[in-house]
């Protein structure tokens, strides 16, 4: 199992490639062993994020996506863009389409997360989050995580796309690496790990194009300092978000702004 994604920045390319560039980031990551695949791109009208999933090989998935992304729109060149690709080797859930990653917050697919790894508390989460009107489609402990950015992302209106995972992370428990897009947030992929490994290639024509470059951060769990491939250093520091100790009641986030 493992996670993948692509931001392209300095020169056009057309979804299609992108695609293309996710199934092979795909293929070199199935040695790990895997049950299912799936990858998660921006519409063409960039409006929206468009899924597609499918249990078995990633050739499968190659044959889905041709038959779903074919036709022009797709082909069109774009500067900034940024796919997100899963090989799932499922521990919560069995394997088939609806428990396949990414999964996402809500209907309009807000947020969108691949993950690699378990979240041993997501029972808990899970029901913090129903008793806010949240509705549950996959058996996974991944779809939590979805749901719990797009919950802060509604209850902190000020805070980053950085900001919104950082709390999270710091709400779940477990190993895991994850990636994470959203349709809020476009031109942006927040990643982080905690006892997991991710790593980060980054190719530049020149000397690191920092003005053109999409905003890309890793947290380091492990260590708890952010990473920011940016000069321009991380974002402000803000305060971890209340959090009971007990699993029993899991009670994370005030429905307040925190100054
Ligand atoms: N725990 C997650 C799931 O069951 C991710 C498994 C994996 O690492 O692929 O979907």
């Amino acid at each position: 199992c493992g996670i993948f994604a692509y931001l392209n920045y300095l020169t056009p390319k057309s979804r299609q490639e992108v695609l293309d560039l996710l199934v092979t980031g795909l293929k070199r990551l199935e040695y790990r062993g895997y049950d299912s695949t799936g990858v998660a791109i921006d519409s063409p009208d960039n409006k929206s994020i468009v899924m597609v999933k499918r249990t078995g090989k990633v050739k499968v998935l190659e044959d889905a996506i041709q038959e779903h992304f074919s036709g022009g729109d797709y082909s069109e060149p774009v500067l900034t863009h940024i796919g997100i690709a899963h090989t799932r080797w499922a521990t919560h859930g069995v394997p088939c389409e609806r428990n396949s990653h990414p999964h996402r917050s809500d209907e309009e697919n807000g947020f969108v997360v691949v993950h690699n790894g378990i979240i041993t508390n997501y029972n808990d989460v899970k029901t913090f989050l129903a008793k806010r009107g949240y509705e549950f489609e996959s058996d996974t402990d991944t779809e939590v995580f979805a749901k719990l950015v797009h919950h802060l992302w509604k209850t902190h209106p000020t805070y980053s796309f950085r900001e919104l995972v950082e709390q999270a992370i710091l709400q779940v428990e477990g190993a895991f690496a994850i990636a994470v897009k959203s349709k809020h947030f476009p031109g942006e992929c927040v990643a982080s790990r905690r006892s997991s490994p991710l790593l980060v290639g980054i190719k530049t024509k020149t000397r690191l194009a920092t003005d053109h470059i999409p905003i890309l951060y890793g947290k380091d769990a492990d260590s708890g300092k952010p990473q920011d491939i940016r000069p321009h250093g991380p974002s402000r520091e803000l305060p971890v978000l209340p959090r009971s100790e007990s699993t029993s009641e899991f009670m994370p986030l005030e429905e307040k702004e925190v100054e």
